[in-house]
């Protein structure tokens, strides 16, 4: 049995695991695909301190998982599928999708965020053949062509911006009348001639034979219907918590892990960080504040229990 099972190699994951061991608690991360978490589909972050220029996220990711793996911490390629607290044993068992079982004295919950679908037909459909969820993955395909990208946050101003190093023209459609993300985005995209904002119009559908056409667009103060044409749609229309595996009381109505200021559930013994939970600001500097911050709980907590 581990002291600590670590659930996700974000920078959540790995900022506990960090701040873990080197408090001399043994641990180890479970994690579904590999480490980095959302940040590795980032090209370039900017607001994380301690560099002068924009860091690419996956090189950010790399040295946070170098980081972690010289100290020791063993990351395993797993996913989890559930978790209970054995009381007897005063213990947890986390469960996997491959039916495995893993036991802890106590766990961190660090599963992060994906990304909400906005839920028009054609998005499914097209998945992979013309909508994308990550500008830097799929950005390049569209040299010289024509994309839509739906959103108005953070996200949705960065990755239309990225965006223009390939496509010829972004429409930015957004359903409100002003966008939400940061000022300097707002001003980097209104100054971008690239880009074309389309307020107050969602998507009513994405159109095509064999891959993404056109899409049509609803203005939501006159009605009227148009269709646009375009190669691509991105969709950053926010997120969701990755939950699905925490028992229910863990959770509020929008599935977000509850937590005290301490970083600690309603069970004790059970800490969460970072995206997946409830008042986070979703960012990496406070992902590993979140995670400091739970992992030096955890640690007190461990103590406790040994010296009882
Ligand atoms: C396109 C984009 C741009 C962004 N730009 C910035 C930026 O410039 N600056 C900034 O500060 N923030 C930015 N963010 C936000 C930032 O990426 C997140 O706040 C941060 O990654 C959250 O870290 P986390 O560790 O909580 O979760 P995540 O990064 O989501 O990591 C969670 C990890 O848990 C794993 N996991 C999920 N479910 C399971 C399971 N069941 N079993 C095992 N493992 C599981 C996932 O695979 C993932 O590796 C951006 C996000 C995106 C998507």
């Amino acid at each position: 049995m581990k002291d600590l099972l670590i659930i996700g190699a974000g920078p959540a994951g790995l900022t506990a695991a960090i701040y873990a061991v080197r408090a001399g608690i043994e641990c180890a991360i479970l994690e579904k695909f590999s480490p980095g978490g959302q940040v590795v589909n980032t090209y370039e972050v900017e607001n994380y301190p301690g560099f002068e220029n924009p860091i690419p996220g996956w090189e950010l990711m790399s040295a946070m998982e170098a980081q972690a793996r010289r100290l020791g911490v063993p990351i395993e390629s797993v996913d989890v599928a559930g978790i209970r607290k054995d009381d007897a044993a005063d213990s947890f068992i986390v469960t996997t999708a491959d039916g495995g079982e893993h036991a802890a004295r106590a766990v961190i919950l660090a599963t992060g965020a994906s990304f909400k679908k906005v839920g028009v037909p054609g998005e499914v459909e097209f998945t992979g053949r013309g909508v994308s969820y990550c500008a830097t993955c799929d950005g390049a395909f569209y040299k010289g062509r024509t994309v839509a990208v739906i959103g108005g946050g953070n996200t949705a101003l960065e990755e239309a911006l990225f965006l223009t190093r390939f496509a010829t023209r972004v429409y930015l459609i957004h359903r409100r009348d002003e966008f939400r993300g940061a000022k300097i985005l707002q001003d980097r995209v209104l100054s971008n001639d690239r880009i074309t904002p389309v307020y107050d119009t969602v998507v009513g559908s994405i159109n095509g034979a064999t891959s993404v056409e056109s899409v049509t667009l609803i203005n939501k103060k006159t009605n009227v219907q148009s269709e646009q044409h375009v190669d691509g749609v991105f969709v950053f229309v926010g997120y969701e918590p990755n939950t699905a595996y925490c028992p229910a009381e863990l959770l509020n109505p929008a599935g977000e892990v509850i937590v005290n200021r301490d970083m600690k559930t309603r069970i004790d013994g059970l800490f969460a960080a970072g995206d997946l939970r409830e008042g986070s600001i979703r960012q990496i500097v406070a992902a590993c504040g979140d995670a400091a911050v739970a992992a030096v709980h955890a640690y007190a907590y461990l103590a406790e229990r040994e010296h009882r």
